[in-house]
């Protein structure tokens, strides 16, 4: 009998886990193909490291082809552009075409057949939402490696600028009214003001943390009722007593929407709109997903069907047009399979959250400033593993129920860096369950308050150094890897 044949479209935190475990649970039973644009695996939480020079590129990068060599899994350094799940006329055998990325056959497009795909293509940086967002014109981003190491080569050139007395502004948070991912701008603003610290350069430096989020510590979750030495605390509480004492000013509920090389210009939730001076500017793009075009096997383009307009794909969520009241829990997927296509798997950043989890928020002028669902390292991780073991239960013939991952479902653990150093270093660690409140479950907060605390110190950063190192040997599937959890 044939092989049953496996796509995974990227190799980042959620693709890459699926097609580890795929291979570990199927072993010689099925082909395994892994199609990713880039030579490296990126480990991107560390990236804030690289962007204020507390680590290199090598530290968070290194090449995935010896990995799959070594587990025996096809790489095709790629990117998916198209998507035939039902095949042609001719052969109706699912496949994608994708356009091949490296030196040599760079652009060239082929197809690729699969008894099962599972899409795990992570954000497209939208930089072109805003005017003069991003690395091709005003202001800085961590979001790759190498975006990192410009953004710290930047800010050294700045420190050293401020040792000779000039009074800088530097600005940090999202560039758009509906980012995501807020934590990692909260773990760059307090790393820089550490890096600003450790130079003894901080007076000269104005720091502001501009966000769309409209409080404090919403982090895209609508804030967290944390339990804290034994009160309990609102997420905006920590944060703003954390910004207070380090000095870090915040502008929130701010959609930017035009940048100059000198300003930032933004609108506010009152619909006013303000400009700010400044001299460095880290700001996050707003993530769209990867657009797979996809056709029917008369060829007719059926991409709405599968795809939201923000392009992710569709999974086993509740999509329904729905008032902030009536969410529910139970409206968040589950097993991350498209309800059209059943061979079909979306994971990580690639499938469409139903809804946002932070109150939806407008302007006056219609505009929206409201932060996006936030899909972390650990979740995205989870999602690849159980997608692999269902898809693997259903190649075996094991009569098992499918494994099951509800963001409204799963805990999460966050240990947002503010600072590095092991002597300097500290972290706020969060643990938040469930991550998307249920209030059916827990009427009074949405989660569970036993196991939603935070932390602040230095074991904290001891601990994100540790999984550093914990998770790139993982990715590098070293001896009894999977030991290590997501
Ligand atoms: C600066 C920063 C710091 C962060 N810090 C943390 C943190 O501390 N803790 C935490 O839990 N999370 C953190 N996150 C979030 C975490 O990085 C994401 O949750 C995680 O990377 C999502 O995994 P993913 O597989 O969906 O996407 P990714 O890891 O981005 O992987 C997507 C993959 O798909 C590939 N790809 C893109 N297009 C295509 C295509 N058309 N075809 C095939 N492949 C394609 C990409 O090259 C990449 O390999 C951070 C994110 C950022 C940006």
């Amino acid at each position: 009998m044939e092989r049953k044949k496996i796509v995974i479209l990227g190799a980042g935190v959620s693709g890459h886990t699926a097609a580890l475990y795929a291979k570990k649970y199927l072993k010689d039973k099925a082909d395994i193909t892994v199609v990713s644009p880039e030579k490296d695996y990126n480990w991107i939480p560390s990236n804030i490291w690289v962007g204020v020079n507390q680590m290199s590129e090598s530290d968070v990068l290194f090449p995935l082809l010896p990995v799959y060599k070594k587990e025996e899994i096809n790489f095709i350094r790629g990117k998916g552009i198209e998507l035939y799940p039902e095949g042609t006329k001719d052969n109706q055998k699912s496949f994608i075409i994708y356009e091949a990325t490296d030196e040599k056959s760079k652009g060239e497009k082929n197809n690729l057949y699969y008894d099962y795909l599972i899409n795990a293509t992570g954000p497209k940086l939208n930089f072109g939402a805003t005017k003069g967002l991003g690395p091709d014109f005003h202001t800085y981003s961590v979001c790759t490696a190498n975006h990192a190491t410009h953004a710290g080569a930047k800010l050294k050139s700045h420190i050293e600028e401020m040792k000779k007395g000039k009074k800088l502004t530097l600005v940090i948070g999202m560039g758009h009214g509906t980012c995501t991912c807020e934590g990692a701008a909260f773990e760059y603003v307090f790393n820089v003001d550490t890096e600003l610290r450790r130079n003894n350069v901080r007076d000269n430096a104005r720091l502001i943390y501009l966000s769309n989020e409209a409080e404090l510590g919403d982090f895209g979750v609508d804030g967290i009722q944390l339990e804290m030495a034994g009160y309990i605390t609102p997420s905006n509480i920590m944060a703003e007593s954390l910004f207070t004492e380090q000095n870090i000013e915040w502008i929130l509920g701010a959609h930017v929407k035009n940048i100059t090389e000198t300003q930032i210009e933004y609108e506010s939730l009152d619909g006013s709109t303000s400009t700010l001076n400044y001299d460095f500017a880290m700001l996050l793009p707003p993530f769209q997903g990867h657009l797979l075009k996809t056709f029917n096997k008369d060829g007719v383009e059926i991409s709405e069907q599968i795809f939201t307009p923000n392009q992710f794909m569709k999974v086993d969520a509740d999509y329904s047009a729905k008032k902030y009241q009536d969410w529910k829990a139970s409206d968040w997927p589950k097993y991350y399979q498209n309800p059209t296509y059943k061979n079909l798997f979306a994971v990580g950043i690639a499938f469409a959250p139903p809804h946002q989890i932070s109150e939806p928020r407008k302007t006056i002028n219609g505009t929206v400033i409201t932060p996006s669902p936030p899909r972390t390292g650990m979740p995205s991780a989870i999602m690849g593993r159980i997608v692999a073991r269902n898809i693997a239960d259903q190649i075996l013939g094991n009569n098992n129920p499918p494994r099951s991952a509800s963001m409204a479902e799963l805990g999460a653990a966050c240990i947002a860096s503010i600072g590095a150093g092991f002597t300097k270093g500290s972290a706020v660690s969060i643990t938040m369950n469930p991550i998307v409140p249920n209030f059916e479950k827990y009427p009074e907060t949405g989660r569970d308050i036993k196991s939603t605390f935070g932390e602040i110190g230095r074991a904290g950063h001891w601990i994100k150094r540790l999984l550093h190192t914990l998770f790139i040997y993982k990715a590098k599937a070293k001896l009894f890897w999977w030991i290590i959890p997501e």
